[in-house]
């Protein structure tokens, strides 16, 4: 194994950057590069970045209490409106913003940071806020890294750190994406799912760990997924 990884905590965004292309895990996590696209076409990418995280730091707040001031942006005003609406604030449940935790599965730390966590009576509802423009759809997020890694984290640890007792079929995770004024996308759990998800995770991170990196050892070849360069980062250091 790579020395990197002796410490590494993992997260859904490493697993999927290795699930997307190997090379590109190397370059981020065993190389620690840090690559910008740097083309003007790009700009947009960024942008939508930034709109994603200004938009994060409102509910942020707005779940903290906080109060969120005039909002000059229009298309924030819209968001925070259908937020309000999907997830009033009650008395009976805690709001818990921008909460990250760890967890260690068959020796492996994960961490996961949830944009907002509701415990309700003996309930735990994951949300996760989607700003981009493309719709998202129930089927493409049922199998997601993120949601296998956010759920088994949420049984695992927010029961412990809480002091609280919640089945596993009373946690949910939900995708809302305020652009489209529609219901939010609910993932629910079980305990087969559970098992499930544990079972994919550790298959990743045997995956990852068993991986030949330069300079070190492994019993899996490295390789380029070329499916992946046109959307990456790393194609101009990659590939010219
Ligand atoms: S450019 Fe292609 S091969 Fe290189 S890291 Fe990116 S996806 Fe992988």
């Amino acid at each position: 194994m790579n020395n990197n990884l002796k410490y590494f905590c993992y997260s859904q965004n490493s697993i999927n950057t290795y699930k997307s292309c190997p090379i590109k895990f190397k370059y981020k996590y065993i190389d620690n590069i840090n690559w910008k696209y740097d083309d003007f076409a790009s700009e947009e990418y960024y942008q939508s970045l930034k709109l994603g995280r200004e938009f994060h730091l409102l509910c942020e707040r707005y779940f903290s209490n906080i109060p969120l001031g005039r909002i000059e942006n229009e298309k924030f005003n819209k968001w925070m409106k259908r937020i309000k609406r999907i997830i009033p604030l009650v008395n009976e449940k805690e709001y818990i913003s921008e909460y990250e935790v760890r967890y260690t599965l068959n020796g492996n730390e994960i961490q996961a940071k949830y944009d907002l966590v509701v415990i309700g009576k003996n309930t735990i509802d994951i949300w996760d806020w989607k700003t981009e423009s493309k719709q998202i759809i129930y089927k493409n997020l049922e199998g997601r890294m993120q949601t296998m890694v956010y759920l088994v984290l949420a049984k695992e640890v927010i029961p412990k750190l809480l002091n609280i007792d919640v089945k596993t079929k009373d946690i949910r995770m939900n995708y809302y994406q305020p652009e489209f004024d529609e219901e939010p996308i609910t993932i629910t759990y079980s305990d087969e799912k559970h098992e499930n998800y544990k079972k994919k995770i550790n298959e990743y991170i045997d995956l990852i760990k068993r991986t030949r990196y330069e300079g070190s050892d492994g019993d899996v070849n490295i390789e380029k997924n070329e499916k992946h360069c046109s959307y990456c980062e790393f194609n101009k250091l990659c590939n010219s």
